[in-house]
């Protein structure tokens, strides 16, 4: 197995995790996942014991998902519980949302009840700025910001985006859980082509159990339902992912 060793500074630290360059290996970072948890764009932060590892493995189990598609993602390989191998990009500033039922944000905007299934997936975009709140754009203020060099690539986002799902509602069913709505990021690679990147975890989706519709994510911090019980939450969606079919 090859070794890969990681730089002694991280190149950049986010909310949830630090992204570490490779000695002798240009085009692969690692990404280490990190215990804290934030809400309010980063204004409260709190620290769980032990959720890098959940949120790291459950990321790297469905981006294999996807790869199993086709879907083309930054993970290479797991390297331990909370660091894994990815391949270097240029992140764009873009966040895609898709949302199958609606809450959170959307019915904020819009007058649709909380709860309804949406007639078809639906997809945003956010620009990635907190300082603005990660404000939703169309596809003119996209180019105008430069997020991407032409109209095609965000058609093309959008087409990966709406796959992840497809792929991501079918493995999840198959466990009784419902994927109500989620965040990707993409980056670029030097040649151009456009990769699904960052992580999709409870920290990122919204996971509802099918049956009690009870949250399995980020929402039960958001909600001020405290560290314990979003760990165990955590850990839920973990185990069921993972546990041998009967
Ligand atoms: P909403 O727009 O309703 O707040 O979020 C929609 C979905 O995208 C949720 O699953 C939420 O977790 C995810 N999401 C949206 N923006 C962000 C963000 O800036 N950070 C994280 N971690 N998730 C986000």
């Amino acid at each position: 197995m090859d070794t890969y060793q990681k730089a002694p500074q991280p190149l950049y630290e986010g909310k949830a995790s630090r992204l570490y360059e490779v000695v002798d290996q240009p085009n692969l970072l690692i990404i280490e996942r990190k215990d804290d948890v934030t809400k309010l764009d980063g204004e409260v932060r709190d620290h769980i014991e032990g959720k890098g590892a959940y949120t790291n493995r459950i990321s790297n189990q469905l981006f294999r998902q996807l790869g199993k598609h086709g879907i083309p993602t930054h993970f290479v390989q797991e390297l331990t519980d909370r660091e894994t191998l990815i391949q270097r990009t240029s992140p764009l500033l873009l966040e895609v949302i898709v949302r199958n039922y609606a809450t959170g944000s959307l019915c904020k905007r819009l007058p649709i009840k909380d709860g309804t299934l949406l007639r078809a997936p639906l997809v945003e975009l956010d620009y990635k700025d907190d300082e603005y709140h990660d404000p939703l754009i169309n596809h003119d203020h996209a180019l105008e910001l430069g997020v991407v060099n032409n109209e095609d690539e965000l058609y093309g986002i959008e087409e990966l985006a709406r796959s992840v799902n497809t792929v991501l509602w079918n493995f999840f069913k198959k466990i009784g859980i419902i994927l109500v709505d989620f965040k990707l990021e993409f980056g670029r690679l030097p040649n151009d082509k456009i990769i699904v990147i960052d992580e999709i975890s409870p920290d990122t989706c919204r996971f509802w159990d099918a049956k009690t519709k009870r949250s399995l994510d980020k929402d039960v911090f958001r909600t001020g339902m405290g560290i314990d019980a979003t760990f165990a939450a955590y850990r839920e969606v973990f185990d069921r992912l993972t546990a041998k079919p009967e």
